[in-house]
């Protein structure tokens, strides 16, 4: 008979494994299956093009990493993460004018905002002189918050979709521009309610913080969350795709850090018929397709400042940008689309042989497209980087298949867990009080199709392992 566990997790993803870290903490014996060879999910670095060139795979930028209010809690520096805080958050260039910067000083910020300065500052300032109170209560189940007067105040705006907040909000096209590339990150059309909470919230940990990246690349997160567990003596087991609950080894309890389709196959035996059909109801949401560069200058951009930020968010205009997420919403592949950049060797010169650089650009395109977007990508650089091309020593394409067969979470390509509209935000993967629980009360999800979804801040992880923790009146 083999070893019994107290919780064995099937994925080692950041909430897979925070939940673990959780779990280890309070001396229980847990286990983490890994489908591949490296732990790490989202989060993990590899040399995608050229010796030397070190390029983050999934996630580049972690503003909600660095100011996870799980994360800040680990002692994870002394397992090797080290943050890199870059000049500024995001560059956002548009045509025939300097590029707009978000950093740290909003004073700095709304200076670029010309007419909209004033009315930037009244909006963000508040929620940024209370920001620990508004990440934590965001980023928790739908509960009592610790300050419900401040997520009052949020959730009013919050709830409004960009298009219409942004008209109401902005006068001028440079603010309207810098929210919409932060709203972008909800990976949903801008008349979707719940759109401005995604921007405001990227705005306000902007001004927290600019947006931190992770030295040696994400891989690196996922490394001291992996030592830090196995410090706590955790148990690892790499290389171990779960297709079948039978492979699992004996256990009081069951974390699932998957997709909610892959917890209905895995457990068909083990969760009642309904519970299925809600969870292969579940609602991606578009994918993306990626292209990592080796290239041999930084970027030339128009805007040199723009070589100051972590991000930069190529698109143009607000209209621009709205039009680009709403095509990959609706099912067109935008010829325009918008462009999600990092320039991580920018900050970290590990990343790249000296004097070289490495570049990571996404778009959004239609759930399970097939499309080639690279010309797209390449055309919208070019336009606010005149020459880029001319920089390129090599490159690597992911479309949205290549994502699913990298990480079996990403079904069609999508990469934040599940689409994070009003329907599935705070009810993923399904509606119910402990929405990490199942009806199987063995049988807990705790990845980023759980609340408060994609991101790496393992926050899914940590309460789901609360969940588990009380199912097993652990205090
Ligand atoms: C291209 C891209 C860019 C991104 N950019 C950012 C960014 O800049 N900043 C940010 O914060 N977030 C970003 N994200 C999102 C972020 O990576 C995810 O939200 C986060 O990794 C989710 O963590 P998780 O633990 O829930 O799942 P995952 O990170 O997906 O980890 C799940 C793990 O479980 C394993 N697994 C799955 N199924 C099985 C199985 N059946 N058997 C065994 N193992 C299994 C997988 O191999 C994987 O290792 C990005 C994602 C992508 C793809």
């Amino acid at each position: 008979m083999g070893k019994q566990y107290d919780v064995v997790i099937v994925g080692s993803g950041p909430n897979g494994l925070s939940a673990g870290i959780v779990l280890a903490a309070k001396g229980l014996q847990v286990l983490i299956i890994e489908g591949a060879e490296t732990v790490g999910g989202g989060t993990r670095t590899s040399e995608l093009t050229l010796p030397g060139y070190y390029h983050d795979v999934c996630s580049a930028v972690h503003p909600m990493g660095y100011l996870s209010p799980y994360f800040k809690t680990l002692p994870l520096e002394e397992f090797g993460l080290e943050w890199i805080i870059p000049k500024a958050s995001a560059a956002h260039p548009l045509d025939n004018q300097e590029a707009v910067l978000l950093s740290k000083s909003i004073s700095e910020t709304a200076h670029n905002l010309g007419i909209d300065a004033e009315k930037y500052q009244k909006i963000v300032t508040p929620f940024v002189d209370q920001a620990e109170d508004l990440l934590s209560d965001s980023l928790k189940p739908l509960g009592i918050p610790s300050n419900p007067l401040l997520l009052m105040q949020f959730g009013l705006k919050a709830l409004q979709p960009a298009t219409f907040y942004s008209k109401h909000a902005f006068e001028g096209e440079r603010a309207k521009a810098l929210f919409a590339g932060c709203a972008a990150h909800s990976v949903l059309p801008f008349d979707k309610f719940f759109t401005t909470a995604i921007g405001l919230m990227f705005l306000v940990t902007g001004h927290v913080e600019n947006w931190a990246i992770p030295k040696g690349g994400s891989q690196n997160i996922a490394n001291a969350l992996a030592a830090y567990f196995k410090s706590l003596g955790g148990e690892l087991k790499p290389s171990t795709k779960i297709t079948d609950y039978k492979q699992l080894p004996d256990a009081k309890k069951y974390m699932f850090d998957t997709d909610p389709i892959q917890l209905a196959h895995i457990a068909k035996d083990q969760l009642p018929p309904s519970y299925q059909a809600r969870l292969n109801k579940y609602q991606f949401g578009p994918g993306v397709f990626k292209i990592d560069y080796a290239l041999d200058a930084p970027i030339p951009w128009k805007d040199p400042r723009c070589l100051d930020a972590s991000t930069v968010h190529v698109g143009g205009t607000f209209a621009e940008v709205a039009a680009s997420e709403k095509d990959a919403w609706e099912g067109r592949e935008c010829q325009r689309p918008f462009v999600m950049l990092s320039q991580q060797s920018q900050f970290d010169t590990s990343r790249a042989p000296e004097g070289k650089h490495t570049g990571w650009a996404y778009c959004h395109v239609p759930n399970g497209s097939n499309k080639d977007m690279t010309q797209a990508i390449e055309s919208q650089i070019e336009r606010f980087a005149p020459g880029f091309k001319d920089t390129i020593l090599a490159k690597r394409t992911m479309t949205t298949q290549d994502f699913y067969q990298y990480n079996p979470n990403y079904l069609g390509g999508a990469i934040t867990g599940g689409a994070a509209d009003i329907f599935q935000l705070f009810t993923r993967p399904v509606a119910r009080i402990d929405p990490y629980s199942t009806p199987n009360p063995d049988i807990y999800i705790c990845s980023a199709s759980s609340p408060p979804g994609g991101g790496v801040h393992g926050m899914c992880g940590y309460h789901a392992a609360q969940s588990v923790l009380k199912s097993l009146k652990i205090r």
